[in-house]
């Protein structure tokens, strides 16, 4: 992942435009992304696909001829979507295209100007006190013109027709733990299931913050019944805890599961309520579209001074976070994926476990007790009405042991899935553990 991360790092993407598509295509490599064209002017929602931006070179050069500030060494050094400029002009006047960063000499700002046709140029404070009050040859070779946004999609067909939606934002140019980090992540989520059993189908989508989102809603209502669990990835590189955000119902599966498998992963973590800011979690969360679509992230975006900066850069994403970070959107996924509900069998009284060989069955391990307890929770709850997680929760167990209780009882006939059960929205009906 932190490989990915350091071949995309030097690439200037925008909302639109060929590095957005070098990035696609460098994905491709890994996983078998279709790329997806929508033309420049297309109506999606509320929104239009906007002008294609495209940026061969750009500088500022002072009366010498040395470049002051150049895009070759940073590509944050361009207002992104800046529209092209190629004139003499003095410090006064180009001062007000110009952005700093108070409080950080030395970081370059991230701006951006989608939707309001300007140029400016992003510096640091340092560079900026050598500018000396003389002529500037200001050049920005970039072409704002019809064309395309670029999305790319990757669906992966499982059991059945229900879906996971995993989407990541790949808008951002030399940023790395806002659109890197949950690039990277979100591609070896894809690779891992690949290989996995799967029964709900995933669909992948790698897309241009807001407007991509929009445009993939607009041009596919007629999948969203299908999509039954969704998470935004993105900021999972950095050092700080991970934050799971909820989904704009706030109690669904995927919620509920996050929550579960953040309890009991021994991490530090915080569940955060739904909001309609950050990222396209609040697309996926509006009313008229209103999917159970979660965000896992680490350090909120917007609340570490790095955030939008030259300083989120390959020093500040940790391939051991990133791992973790996969490891945990893994075990969500694994929750969904096993989250049946079951009727016991053998539902007067309790079975007689020892007769079944199911007593003290793992066998004076130390977590004999615990597998026994399992056991019993899963025995007594299974109705019909509790799913799996429903019982972990109740139980405050493992997901995991109370799956593999299921399992074993299964087997040995004391419980039948019960396909056509709804488990209960609330959860569990029961008092909370004491
Ligand atoms: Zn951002």
């Amino acid at each position: 992942m932190f490989r990915l991360i350091e071949e995309l790092y030097p690439i200037c993407r925008s909302i639109t435009g060929d590095g957005l598509r070098e990035t696609l295509r460098l994905l491709q490599r890994q996983i078998p992304l279709e790329l997806r064209e929508v033309r420049t002017g297309t109506q999606v929602f509320d929104w239009t696909v906007p002008k294609e931006w495209n940026i061969r070179d750009a500088y500022v050069k002072n009366a010498k001829g040395e470049r002051v500030i150049d895009f070759r060494k940073s590509n944050l050094h361009v207002v992104n979507y800046s529209v092209p400029v190629r004139r003499r002009m003095a410090l006064a006047e180009l001062r007000e295209h110009l952005f700093t960063l108070p409080g950080h000499q030395d970081w370059i700002p991230y701006r951006t100007s989608y939707y309001e046709e300007s140029w400016g140029f992003c510096l640091s404070e340092k560079q900026l006190a050598e500018m000396k009050d003389e002529e500037y040859e200001v050049c920005i070779d970039a072409t704002l013109e019809n064309g395309h946004l670029t999305y790319g999609e990757y669906f992966l067909h499982g059991d059945t027709r229900d879906e996971v939606l995993i989407s990541c934002h790949v808008c951002h140019p030399s940023l790395c733990n806002d659109n890197l980090s949950g690039i990277a992540v979100a591609v070896s989520i894809a690779r891992v299931l690949q290989s996995a059993p799967r029964r709900y189908s995933y669909r992948f989508l790698f897309i241009p913050g807001t407007i991509g989102a929009i445009t993939w809603l607009s041009k596919n209502e007629d999948k969203l019944g299908n999509i039954k669990h969704g998470l935004v990835l993105t900021g999972v590189g950095d050092a700080g805890r991970l934050h799971y955000k909820k989904s704009r119902r706030g109690a669904t599966e995927i919620d509920r599961a996050a929550a579960h498998v953040l309890k009991h992963s021994g991490q530090r973590h915080e569940i955060l309520e739904f909001s309609p800011y950050g990222y396209d979690e609040r697309q996926y969360g509006s009313p008229g579209i209103n999917l159970p679509v979660g965000r896992l992230s680490r350090t909120p975006h917007g609340t570490f001074p790095e955030y939008h900066t030259s300083a989120d850069n390959l020093g500040f994403v940790h391939a051991d976070k990133l791992g973790e970070a996969l490891a945990v959107s893994l075990e969500i996924f694994s929750v969904l994926e096993n989250n049946r509900t079951f009727v016991n069998l053998n539902p007067k009284c309790e079975p007689q476990l020892g007769k079944r060989g199911l007593y003290r069955m793992v066998g004076g391990a130390a977590d004999a007790g615990l597998s026994e307890m399992a056991m019993l929770w899963v025995l007594n709850q299974s109705d019909g009405k509790n799913s799996l997680l429903d019982i972990a929760e109740g139980s405050g167990l493992w997901f995991e042991s109370i799956r593999q209780a299921a399992s074993v009882l299964q087997e040995h006939g004391l419980l039948r899935e019960c396909s056509g059960c709804v488990p209960s929205a609330a959860g569990l009906k029961l008092g909370k553990k004491s």
